[in-house]
């Protein structure tokens, strides 16, 4: 299972993320081009767009099922999170 911890630093921020289980065989960049990249030196993709609606996200959630190595992620932070909103309704 994807760690938050363990994601590689090229992740954008967001829900999605790759992490350092990835083995570079390209197979999430084929499912969902627009969101996985491979890394310029090689060794390891990354999510260089997230998803903006529900069927980029669905292609998203096809490519972290694919996974062989586990190593895509859906826990990260939105950034919605950190919105003025969202710190009002926490501190309540
Ligand atoms: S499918 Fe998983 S192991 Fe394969 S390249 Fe993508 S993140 Fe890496």
């Amino acid at each position: 299972m994807a760690s938050v911890k363990y994601k590689w630093p090229q992740n954008v921020p967001g829900e999605f993320y790759v992490d350092e289980c990835c083995l570079d065989h390209h197979c999430c960049a084929e499912i969902a081009p627009d969101h996985f990249r491979r890394i310029d030196d090689g060794g390891h993709l990354y999510v260089y767009r997230q998803p903006s609606n529900p069927e980029e996200r669905a292609r998203c959630m096809a490519a972290l099922d694919t996974c062989p190595m586990a190593a895509i992620g859906c826990d990260g932070v939105p950034p919605k999170l950190f919105s003025l909103s969202w710190w009002r309704r926490i501190l309540r």
